[in-house]
């Protein structure tokens, strides 16, 4: 009974309690052995239900993922369906070119001479309806967008290893010098500024902004075919 005021009160109370056990152990074996298997229950309900929890967090997360799978998937494909309106259907994730515009005819080719030309027709001529989108066949930066006498208007795009791109007899542009496109984004529509009998866009490609080579060898080597 000394340690008992040394203890506190509730180890007091704790040592009185197991000294009620203490008492009489043949009456309470039966009783305390229901005890220890009712501990026993209420630990595996408390594992099952933190396991339960842990289960629906992990379900959620799960969830959760799938739906930003699903975004990305979705966004994917529209981003596809756009690749493939402009020629391209491969992997989008390794696209490096596109047609620029995604309706028309082949007209003149390039190195063509005659009247209509000073020099050889220096680019590919894509005819198409006057209005028709032109868009951005990788991604550039802006260089020019200015009336350039024959080429009417004319926007040129410089890719990041120095190739010039020209898209020429616009109507309108919706882009300025100095902007950073995206592949696709348009960047204009067709027109027959300058010196052109009809609408049509004229496409020159300039790699290191040097002579031009052919668009339609340029295109197929970025595996598109035009
Ligand atoms: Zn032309």
């Amino acid at each position: 009974m000394r340690a008992v005021p040394r203890l506190g009160p509730v180890v007091a109370a704790i040592a009185a309690i197991v000294g009620l056990g203490l008492v009489a152990p043949a009456a309470h074996a039966a009783p305390e052995a229901v005890v220890r298997e009712d501990v026993g229950e209420a630990e595996a309900a408390a594992e099952a239900a933190a396991l339960a929890e842990q289960l629906a967090e992990r379900q959620q997360s799960l969830m959760s993922l799938n739906r930003a799978a699903d975004a990305r998937d979705r966004a994917l494909i529209g981003y596809r369906a756009v690749l493939a309106r402009y020629g391209y259907h491969g992997d989008p994730e390794a696209v490096s070119a596109v047609l620029p515009l995604a309706s028309y005819d082949l007209s003149a080719g390039f190195g063509l001479t005659g009247p209509l030309w000073e020099a050889e027709h220096g680019g590919q001529d894509f005819s198409a309806y006057a209005g028709e989108p032109l868009v951005a066949l990788a991604d550039a930066v802006v260089t020019e967008v200015a009336y350039a006498g024959p080429y009417g208007m004319r926007t040129i795009l410089t890719l990041p290893d120095g190739t010039e791109v020209w898209y020429c007899h616009q109507t309108d542009t919706s882009v300025v010098a100095g902007q950073q496109v995206g592949i696709t984004d348009v960047i204009g529509s067709v027109g027959t500024t300058g010196n052109s009998t009809g609408p049509h866009l004229h496409l020159e490609v300039r790699p290191a902004g040097g002579s031009p080579v052919d668009p339609m060898d340029w295109l197929r080597d970025q595996g598109l075919d035009p």
